[in-house]
């Protein structure tokens, strides 16, 4: 095996068995960055020298590549955007901070959908990533940049954001795990704000048990986010040992299995999926979550309302892009975000903005604060019955450049993912085989409760052996 092939368990004992150190494997990375980006697109820039000095000064250290709207100190921070070509960061987000304590190392920065907006990163201002699996395809988004280093190889592992499945669709489409976790448990201090009360930050990893390491090393309580609670964070990957299928109630909701418009061959490999765990010793239980098909309405008011709000601070005074067609401070603010901003966050400014405004803000805001803590009771009745959900990740698997233009299209994308953000549950994709005649990977999603990580991930782990 080629050092870049790597998962982070298998870096971690080769690390430790001193089989190599963490430059020979931080250079591999670098190697395969020149080797392959150009085809694939899925960094945006690389710091070699900083990855490569952080590696000397952590012999034991594993690089992870970053996804470009995680601020780390003395590197750009894009979030793909033109508005933000060319600035600095002034320090790290907690994540990094958590990583580099707990044996990591941050080793380049990942493509994105413009400000994690959209689901193929095509939405990006600053490159176009390429699907690993077929040069035709988007790599799924907002964190296709995340997964198509991970599918392609061209990262031990990754971290991406999550406010609506950009972790978990993104995993599907490339052949990744991919794990949201749940409204908290991970700090968003020092992560560009999207939709901040569903942005999550997680691992998009080679294996189930990657995913598990690397959640341990991101999550827990963070003086500067107050989202995140006390609880204590469980050694997750110690917790997959001998982890099965028997005894767990799965449930099954028709809101997600029958759907028109779900492509075929994700229907089958979603059933197999079923198939597979059943045989393995889940007990498969009918659940009903009725208020699903008002999710997407509830997260395009809530997603862009809080959009506009976060993206009020690029205005060209304080950092970023500046008009130099300005006359004045009103033209300086508004030229510099018409320059600045790509399409898609425009128009997602503009919808937040009006369902926010007075007069409207009851009847669109309100009204879906109202809808989102129904979705959420949905959830809670599932699960006094069952353990966790299984349900397809994403209608379709990869889909090829520009084939869906229109952005009702892109957006019905995340019909499986967004319910779960909105409840703050967390929730993962693991890959469940190829399509037939596309040999595309698809994923399939299962959720548990508000912090059942450790739940979440025995039951991906066990399912990850069942489909092997
Ligand atoms: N695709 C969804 C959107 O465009 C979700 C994005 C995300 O999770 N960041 O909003």
């Amino acid at each position: 095996m080629e050092l870049f092939e790597l998962g982070i368990k298998q870096a971690q004992e080769g690390l430790a068995k001193g089989e190599f150190s963490s430059v020979e494997l931080t250079q591999a990375i670098i190697d395969r960055y020149h080797a392959k980006n150009g085809e694939i697109g899925a960094y945006l820039t690389f710091d070699e020298e900083g990855a490569l000095a952080l590696a000397r000064e952590n012999p034991k250290a594993v690089p992870i590549a970053i996804k470009d709207l995680i601020n780390v100190k003395g590197q750009p921070c894009t979030c793909a955007s033109k508005i933000l070509k060319g600035y600095v960061s002034p320090y790290d987000a907690t994540v990094i901070k958590n990583l580099k304590a707990n044996g990591f190392i941050p080793a380049g920065r990942v493509n994105m959908d413009e400000f994690a907006m959209g689901s193929s990163t095509e939405n990006s201002g600053l490159g176009v990533t390429k699907n690993p699996y077929d040069l035709t395809r988007v790599p799924g988004g907002s964190s296709g940049g995340s997964a198509a280093a991970v599918g392609g190889n061209l990262c031990i592992a990754a971290l991406g954001t999550d406010t609506g499945g950009s972790i978990r669709q993104p995993a599907s489409f490339c052949n990744c795990v991919g794990v949201k976790p749940s409204y908290g448990r991970v700090s968003r201090f020092g992560v560009t704000a999207f939709a901040s009360s569903l942005d999550q930050v997680g691992p998009m990893t080679k294996s189930v048990e990657d995913a598990a390491i690397l959640l341990k090393a991101l999550a827990g309580h963070d003086e500067m986010d107050g989202t995140t609670p006390k609880d204590p964070v469980s050694d997750y990957a110690k917790a997959l040992e001998g982890a099965s299928m028997k005894g767990v109630k799965l449930g099954l909701a028709k809101e997600y299995l029958e759907v028109a418009g779900m492509d075929p061959e994700v229907k089958r490999l979603t059933d197999e999926a079923i198939r597979k765990c059943e045989a393995a010793g889940a007990e498969l239980v009918e659940v009903s979550l009725p208020h699903t098909e008002y999710a997407m309405a509830v997260y395009y008011i809530i997603a862009p309302a809080e959009a506009s709000a976060n993206l009020a601070r690029f205005d060209g005074v304080r950092y970023g892009h500046r008009s130099e067609q300005a006359v004045d401070v009103y033209s300086l603010y508004t030229k510099s975000r018409a320059e600045g901003f790509g399409p898609e966050v425009k128009r997602r400014i503009i919808m937040g903005t009006y369902v926010l405004s007075s007069g409207y803000y009851d009847a669109y805001y309100g009204k879906a604060q109202k809808v989102r803590t129904l979705i959420k009771r949905d959830f809670d009745v599932a699960f006094e019955k069952v353990d966790a959900l299984v349900t397809p990740c994403a209608p379709t698997p990869a889909f090829k450049f520009g084939a869906n233009q229109d952005p009702l299209t892109m957006y019905l994308n995340d019909l499986y993912t967004i319910p779960s953000a909105l409840a703050g549950v967390c929730a993962s994709s693991v890959p469940a085989g190829f399509t037939k005649d596309t040999n595309l990977p698809v994923g399939v999603q299962f959720i548990c409760g508000g912090f059942e990580e450790e739940k979440l991930l025995k039951v991906s782990k066990a399912f990850e052996e069942v489909s092997k």
